[in-house]
């Protein structure tokens, strides 16, 4: 892989730009298919190492009740319309998302690289948690009515390659739910910060992880998985991001700003920080 691209990596266009500039690191997205990355890109065994070992040490231990507030209003969105079934979260952490869909009949499975959230998973909440890989379920003909991908898709090198092999292993007329950072918005969020000074803001809306998507990028990537009745919708706000906790009255009326101007433009308008992006296998092939 190289770690510095020039010409976008996901579809070989040269019109690939750099957006944002910040300390030693770039984000660059392309003006073709609308993916983009943060330069240098962290090599494939520092990235390995660093979810096996590392990631669980610190913020994810603690089971958090205003994440789980997340998952109940997203979850909404997620599955409307569907009767409880098998739902597959794809880099589940310690389970809390599982333990969640649990309580509302799901039944569910996990895959996880952390070695310490995949024990933790096991023990907390007798998950069936699992360190493989969705390509291996979808090879051993495992299939799911449900798969989330909650804040899992910025962290990969290879984000287009993992929702091809989830769509593998959903079921007939099954759904992909993917949770991500809304680029625009955070673009605009960080450029308010630079210009105010705003240091909360330079820092929670400034380098992203190692992939964005612009709204373009999330359609090319589920419909290049072969998902059908692709859409985006505004996702719930996280009560506290790094520096900063919302009062619940600043997150009720964010939430509703937003769900205002998204009727109003008809689903143009996506204006939270995080989305969620949705699209159906087709029942016949
Ligand atoms: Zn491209």
């Amino acid at each position: 892989m190289d770690l510095n691209p020039t010409d976008c990596p996901f579809c070989g266009s040269k019109r690939f730009r750099t957006r944002i500039r910040a300390k030693q690191k770039e984000i660059r997205v392309c003006d073709d298919c609308g993916l983009g990355c943060r330069v240098p890109r962290t090599s494939e065994d520092e990235i390995r190492e660093y979810y096996r070992t590392a990631y669980y040490a610190g913020h994810n231990l603690v089971f958090d009740e205003k994440r789980r507030e997340v998952f109940r209003k997203d979850f909404d969105v997620i599955a409307a319309g569907m009767k409880p079934g098998r739902v597959l979260d794809i880099g589940c952490g310690m389970g809390h998302f599982l333990a969640f869909a649990r309580e509302k009949g799901w039944q569910g499975t996990g895959i996880e690289p952390g070695e310490y959230a995949v024990h933790a998973a096991r023990e907390q909440f007798g998950l069936d948690v699992r360190a493989a890989t969705v390509e291996e379920l979808a090879r051993n003909g495992e299939r799911f009515d449900l798969i989330t991908l909650w804040n899992v898709l910025d962290h990969l090198l290879e984000p287009h390659s993992v929702v091809i092999q989830a769509a593998a292993a959903l079921a007939p007329g099954g759904r992909l739910a993917v949770r991500s950072q809304n680029y625009a918005v955070r673009v605009f969020l960080h450029r308010v910060g630079m210009g105010f000074n705003i240091e909360f803001m330079k820092r929670n809306f400034g380098m992203y992880h190692e992939s964005v998507f612009t709204v373009r990028g999330f359609r090319r990537i589920m419909h290049d998985a072969g998902l059908a009745h692709v859409r985006l919708r505004n996702s719930a706000l996280a009560a506290d991001v790094r520096g900063m906790t919302f009062t619940p009255r600043l997150i009720v009326a964010c939430e509703a700003a937003a769900k205002a101007s998204y009727l109003a433009t008809l689903g143009t308008a996506l204006l939270s920080p995080s989305l969620i992006i949705l699209g159906e296998k087709p029942l016949l092939p």
